[in-house]
């Protein structure tokens, strides 16, 4: 009960994300911030847990842990089916976490947000329901050299499907993109759709999407931003970015896992085509013909993870209650504090470089296999990737097979990045 109270609350933060006021009482300290997430206290191997892989998942605030729970054990009934009180709490929670991620990034409206089960979903959706109105034999759809598998896989089996093809904008030795090939890769009308990361989960620094949105729009070309990494790193206006989809996932977003949204224009998404048939996105059914119900119910046939989107719902909540400010500042600490450390290692080079970096950083210290420092890490309690991070194609075009990535996060600190230097001096003279 009182959780749904503290979810009604919600349209509140969305004001608060607009303009956080100086007499609310917001959370601006790092100790305070920490406290909030129970994972952050545990130990790893006798040591204490240095969580640096934000970059595949975030753990979790209390608050989200808390509602995940109570709607898993009470407040449960299938949302917009019954009309039982159950169904009516879950069904307000559902679509009041829908109202928030539409303030979060200032959506036109409910109707062009769309709950799916992540990032990789949210793609799928549009390759699939986007080409098969829009994608002909012959057409291209474009992507970058930077891009995770799921804004690859996905359209490349489209364009197999429909006689298209790929074209890929390269990114130049610091991960940036070549924007001077743009131009040219767009100019014969071919390409139907613009695929691209806001920010890469290898390179970290944020992309000129404003610039390509902008010279895809003089073509008439609209463009899919994958906001995976966008969302946590920067603020993100998909009004002011013009873009006509918008997607990421709840569980890098200190949410659960399993919950995601496809923010898409009302005029595109009204023209696509369902890609899944089932219950809750029908008008009537039949046998001889289905109607579809309204946006955003036309998107997300069969029983949503309702439970992940109430609780994706209160890590937008919880969101709102830091400082942005704080947030901010922290994290551009965080940034020159780990450039610094990386650059005191010998023979190290860091992929990615731009002074639009975020807390992210990809790295290859060379003759030393990033997996073996990784394991050796985790014997420190700090947690890394290593391997090809679902970016085969940028591995490739740095020659190598794998890297090693250290992630941060709002929650992580100076001293922890301090022990990471110095522990990955210590690993590293292991292994020579
Ligand atoms: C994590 C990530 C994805 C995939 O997200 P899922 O939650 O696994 O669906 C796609 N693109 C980028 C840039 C990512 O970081």
């Amino acid at each position: 009960m009182t959780k749904i109270c503290f979810l009604k609350e919600i349209s509140k933060h969305c004001l608060l994300f607009l303009q956080q006021k100086r007499d609310m009482e917001l959370i601006k300290d790092i100790t305070e911030v920490r406290s909030l997430f129970p994972a952050l206290s545990q130990s790893v191997n006798g040591k204490p847990l240095v969580y640096f892989d934000n970059g595949a998942t975030a753990q979790k605030p209390d608050c989200v842990i808390e509602l995940v729970n109570k709607m898993n054990s009470g407040i449960n009934g299938n949302i917009h089916r019954a009309v039982h009180e159950l169904s009516a709490r879950t069904t307000e929670l559902y679509e009041a976490s829908r109202e928030s991620i539409r303030c979060f990034i200032n959506a036109g409206s409910r109707e062009e947000v769309v709950f799916t089960s992540g990032t990789t979903a949210s793609i799928n959706l549009v390759a699939n329901s986007f080409s098969q109105t829009f994608l002909k034999k012959g057409d291209a759809v474009l992507l970058t050299e930077g891009e995770h598998h799921s804004n690859i896989v996905p359209w490349q089996m489209a364009c197999e499907r429909h006689g298209a093809k790929l074209r890929v904008l390269p990114v130049d030795e610091n991960g940036c993109w070549k924007m001077e090939f743009l131009e040219s890769l767009l100019a014969d009308g071919k390409v139907k759709i613009a695929s691209v990361s806001h920010i890469s989960n290898v390179l970290g620094v944020v992309n000129p999407v404003e610039e390509l949105i902008e010279a895809c729009h003089r073509f008439n070309i609209p463009v899919l931003i994958d906001g995976a990494q966008g969302i946590i790193h920067s603020s993100v206006d998909v009004k002011k970015l013009d873009c006509e989809f918008y997607v990421f996932s709840g569980h890098k977003l200190y949410g659960p896992t399993g919950i995601g949204v496809l923010y898409g224009k009302k005029e595109y998404l009204q023209k696509m085509v369902p890609w899944m048939g089932g219950g809750d996105m029908v008008g009537t059914v039949t046998f001889e013909k289905t109607t579809y119900a309204d946006l955003p119910l036309k998107f997300e046939a069969g029983t949503p993870n309702f439970i992940g989107a109430a609780g994706f719902g209160e890590a937008i909540g919880f969101l709102a209650k830091i400082d942005k400010n704080f947030m901010k500042k922290h994290e551009e600490v965080l940034v020159a504090k780990m450039l610094e450390g990386l650059a005191s290692i010998d023979n190290l080079r860091l992929y990615g470089i731009s002074d639009r970096k975020i807390s992210l950083f990809s790295f290859n210290v060379e003759n030393v296999h990033p997996t073996d420092i990784a394991m050796l890490m985790d014997k420190m309690g700090i947690a890394l990737r290593s391997g090809m991070m679902c970016a085969e194609p940028l591995m490739s075009r740095y020659g190598v097979s794998g890297m090693l990535r250290a992630s941060l996060s709002v929650y992580n600190t100076v001293e922890e990045i301090d022990y990471f230097i110095t522990s990955l001096k210590r690993v590293l003279k292991m292994l020579s």
